[in-house]
């Protein structure tokens, strides 16, 4: 066994021989020291096995102080010489600021070839550890004046190793700890205002992709702030525990595929690319449950199905695109952000490019850009949606009302009446009703013509409007006969209004074929309804029985449906 694990050291010796190049240096000579882009040099261990003694024999290759070996180099060791050139001893701290993201650090201090200190972080059991504070790792250490010191650090990852190491003195070491990470609070809070809007908007119109686009936005900003350090800078907390909510990874796409069948109503208007979606979100719903189980596991194969994800979600936004749907155009415009961010990040982790702020931040980036257009087309849709809402008021106006006098129709008036009957009955307060018809129209139109006829009836309609009460509810029965509905009105005050409205139409002057002058009267048939012992139809034809009185008598006036009450006459 110890003959095999010597034979497979000497061939990784003999392997990387040819890609280690000098060993990585730095002088910490310089006051302040603040070294936080350096060169240093990194070894997969593979078979997460290897020990301190078996690594320094081994070669090293070269990467940045700031690197990402992807997902495959779970257990990897660094490596870096402290030089101390001055004639005082240094006191120096080493950062990890994503030690937050790994499982175990281990911190091995060499001094002319001989293990001077060692420390072990353990994130699992991390309670109170001197050498963890707010997510970074610090590990002190002391050079002797004019001395060097070979720095070895394992990190033992849970998914991608992304991994930074930073050599401070003890005041910038003390600056970088207390520095809070504003940039990623900041991204944090805008998401999380927008998911208190969504909810609202929720509640406000119950439609499903305001919740979908909430969903979507807490995992994209648990995302970020796991990812980013936030949650293990805020709450101090660390470990598989916290490396759960990678989860939100998986969520994240989920809803972002529900969001866009709902605000595509793709089910609806285009079910085979719903059908596309579907297949999809199985899949994820698939790696969601495997991730319950085994989240380190089920992240694995994420990046080939956030791949799958981008290519199926473009597709189908291209497809609606042709077939015409208005809003899609934002989703392309939001999710090419996200594509154009991620894989900036994807060729980050996967170590091809090199690191800077874009490209470690590049996720968190493109979710951010994606969720504010999103947003976008959530008010957008709202706008379509009032718009539709807006031309079936409209609609429903038209159906209720008479195209020539603008005054409501039959139809409207007896769904009215009814609910103006129940008022009265509740209230105990008196409902009457009158039947206008205007006298002798026929002449009009013969002597003038049916256009001018027309322009009479408009005027007399409107004369009645303007002359019965706000509360009353007039409508235009066909040909040239009224309704009025009178709430709060006994026979009296009945009376009243009908001799308001005949007075007003006596009155009435209109002007036909530029000079001519139309007079008209009406007659008036007015009953009281019985509240609770009749509707609203059978008074109306009691009042019709009134109208025929009044027609009979010598038109121009008013008739109450009974013969005992008097009849009011005209002036
Ligand atoms: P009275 O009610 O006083 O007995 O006489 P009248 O001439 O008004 O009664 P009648 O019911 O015989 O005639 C009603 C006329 O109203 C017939 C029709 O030409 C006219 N009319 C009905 N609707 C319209 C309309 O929308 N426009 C025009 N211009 N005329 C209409
Ligand atoms: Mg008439
Ligand atoms: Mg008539």
């Amino acid at each position: 066994m110890e003959l095999l694990k010597k034979l497979i050291l000497l061939s990784l010796l003999m392997i990387n021989a040819s890609v280690a190049g000098a060993e990585p240096r730095v002088d910490v000579t310089k006051t302040p020291v603040s070294l936080t882009d350096f060169s240093m040099g990194y070894f997969i261990d593979d078979s997460q096995a290897l020990t301190y003694q078996d690594i320094t024999a081994l070669p090293f290759t070269p990467t940045n102080s700031k690197t990402t070996l992807g997902t495959s180099a779970r257990v990897t060791w660094f490596k870096v010489i402290l030089d101390n050139a001055t004639g005082e001893q240094q006191q120096l701290f080493v950062h990890l600021p994503h030690a937050y993201h790994v499982r175990s650090v281990d911190f091995y201090q060499e001094r002319d070839g001989r293990l001077v200190d060692q420390q072990s972080l353990d994130m699992e059991e991390i309670d109170d550890d001197p050498l963890m504070y707010r997510g970074t790792a610090v590990y002190p250490l002391t050079i002797p004046a004019a001395q060097s010191t070979t720095l070895y650090l394992r990190s033992h990852a849970y998914s991608h190793q992304w991994f930074a190491v930073e050599v401070l003195d003890e005041q910038t070491s003390r600056r970088a700890l207390i520095s809070i990470k504003t940039d990623i609070a900041l991204l944090v809070g805008m998401m999380l205002a927008l998911v208190v809007y969504n909810g609202l908007l929720y509640f406000a119109t119950s439609k499903k992709e305001n919740i979908f686009y909430s969903f979507y936005l807490i995992s994209g900003l648990v995302w970020i702030a796991l990812s980013y350090g936030l949650i293990a800078s805020t709450f101090d907390v660390y470990g598989s525990g916290v490396f759960k909510l990678n989860i939100s990874l998986i969520t994240m796409p989920i809803f972002l595929m529900l969001f866009m069948m709902a605000v595509f109503e793709t089910k609806r208007f285009y079910p085979t690319e719903h059908r596309v979606l579907q297949a999809l979100l199985a899949l994820l719903c698939g790696t969601l449950i495997w991730g319950l189980f085994d989240i380190s596991a089920a992240l694995k194969p994420a990046s080939s199905l956030a791949a799958l994800m981008m290519v199926v979600t473009f597709s189908v936004s291209i497809s609606l695109y042709r077939k015409g749907n208005p809003l899609v155009v934002y989703f392309l415009i939001g999710h090419s952000f996200f594509v154009l961010f991620n894989g900036i990040a994807v060729l980050f982790y996967k170590g091809i490019i090199a690191h800077s702020y874009l490209s470690s931040h590049g996720v968190g980036i493109g979710i951010v850009l994606e969720a504010l257009t999103l947003a976008f087309i959530i008010s957008h849709r709202i706008k379509i949606l009032e718009d539709i809402r807006a031309s079936q008021e409209e609609l429903k106006k038209q159906a209720a009302t008479d195209p020539l006098t603008k005054l409501y129709n039959r139809r409207f008036f007896f769904s009215e009446a009814d609910y103006l009957l129940e008022l009265a009955k509740n209230r105990g307060t008196p409902l009457a009703v009158l039947v206008v018809d205007i006298d002798h129209f026929k002449q009009v139109n013969d002597q003038y013509g049916h256009s001018c006829g027309d322009q009479v009836l408009v005027s007399i309609a409107q004369t009645l409007k303007t002359h019965s009460r706000t509360k009353d509810l007039l409508a235009r029965f066909g040909g040239e006969e009224f309704v009025v509905l009178l709430p709060e009105a006994d026979l009296q005050e009945a009376n009243r209004c009908a001799e308001r409205l005949r007075a007003a139409v006596q009155a009435l002057e209109v002007r036909v074929n530029d000079n001519d002058l139309v007079h008209s009267t009406v007659s008036i048939g007015i009953a009281e309804v019985m509240v609770g012992n009749e509707g609203v139809e059978a008074a109306l034809n009691r009042a019709d029985k009134a109208l025929y009185q009044a027609k009979h008598s010598g038109r121009n006036r008013l008739c109450v449906e009974t013969p005992f009450i008097a009849e009011a006459q005209p002036g």
